[in-house]
């Protein structure tokens, strides 16, 4: 059985090569591990903001931008275009209530439709994620 290309098992020795000598030499292996933590944590706090934003803004009827906290500011939706779209879909969509929130998430949509992670709930959503 052939499992590599012709030039498959020289790249799997050179992978090989750079993980022994990142495992052997201690700075190269700090290095390695710092890498990796910040790529962590980058994530961690990527993760941690849009949790406090979805917290905000279940909480919050509209977004105040003086009291507001960072990770609102940070997850904050400016694009008009987009938030017109937004808009015009929920305000036409039956399950908006007269408070103006999603029977479905039960979110205060005028502040959800301003952040940039926020989606429709519905299944395919009627608006997604903001992707710049
Ligand atoms: S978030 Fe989706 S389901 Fe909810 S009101 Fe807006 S368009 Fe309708």
């Amino acid at each position: 059985m052939r499992l590599f290309g012709e030039e498959k098992p020289l790249q799997v020795v050179e992978s090989v090569k750079g993980l022994y000598a990142i495992f052997t030499d201690k700075s190269l292996f700090a290095e390695w591990l710092l890498s990796i933590n910040i790529i962590i944590g980058k994530r961690l706090t990527k993760w941690i903001s849009r949790i406090e934003a979805d917290y905000y803004i279940e909480t919050h009827s509209d977004i105040d931008l003086r009291e507001a906290p960072q990770a609102v500011k940070r997850n904050r939706l400016y694009d008009e275009d987009v938030l017109k779209m937004r808009w015009d879909l929920c305000s036409s969509c039956e399950h908006l209530t007269e408070d103006l929130r999603c029977s479905i998430c039960k979110c205060p949509m005028l502040s959800k439709h301003k952040i940039a992670h926020a989606k429709c709930p519905l299944n395919p959503p009627k608006w997604d994620r903001y992707a710049s």
